[in-house]
């Protein structure tokens, strides 16, 4: 068993926050496990409390066709919550929840050590670009220790505002060439540095 399968075990032990009691399945993320972009969500939704996946209910689909138009298919990205089980009635993730759970996104990214983090909407922004907006920051990178730091808006935003939707639609075709800068940045560091060894 993998490493990261272990890890979904554990996450579905956890009874951590008051919404365990209510979840019908954890919903811990799924994709490549060597995958160079994680996507991060926000907390599973009703259709993804049932199957125990994330990102399948329309807002999943939109991130399909948003990943189809950089050519690429779920199962070659991993994708991921902040939270990992329903809040209900779809509230958003409580501070508390949010801290309980961040140990274990901790240990997927670990896991898979994605070159390319995207956030995908304010609650998965806040992890990596705390005290930002989103409305200023989205389609922005920051990079720290060999990862670059991707924001841009949750699906289910630009579903709901139509005015979003070009502009996450722009962010997405964003993605190949920060991830291409981000190959090269791994790579210039695989180099072995100049070496002052042999000198006198
Ligand atoms: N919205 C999210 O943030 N995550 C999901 O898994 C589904 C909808």
């Amino acid at each position: 068993m993998s490493a990261l399968s272990e890890l979904y075990e554990e996450i579905a032990l956890c009874q951590q926050c008051e919404i365990a009691k209510y979840r019908t399945k954890t919903v811990p993320g799924e994709g490549a496990e060597n995958a160079d972009i994680m996507l991060i969500g926000e907390a599973p939704g009703w259709h993804e409390d049932q199957q125990g996946r994330p990102f399948i209910g329309p807002a999943g689909r939109y991130l399909d066709q948003l990943l189809a138009s950089i050519n690429l298919k779920r199962e070659q990205v991993y994708i991921a919550n902040v939270i990992k089980c329903r809040p209900q009635g779809n509230r958003d993730p409580l501070p508390t929840e949010i801290r309980n759970c961040r140990k274990w996104l901790e240990r997927q990214i670990e896991l898979i050590r994605p070159k390319m983090i995207v956030t995908l909407g304010r609650y998965s922004m806040a992890m990596f670009f705390p005290g930002k907006s989103i409305s200023k920051i989205h389609g922005t990178t920051q990079k720290r220790d060999n990862t670059i730091y991707y924001a841009m808006y949750h699906p289910a935003a630009a579903l709901h505002q139509q005015s979003l939707r070009q502009t996450i639609e722009t962010d997405m075709l964003k993605i190949p060439s920060l991830l291409t800068q981000a190959e090269s940045m791994t790579k210039a560091e695989q180099q072995p540095q100049q070496s002052s060894m042999f000198e006198v």
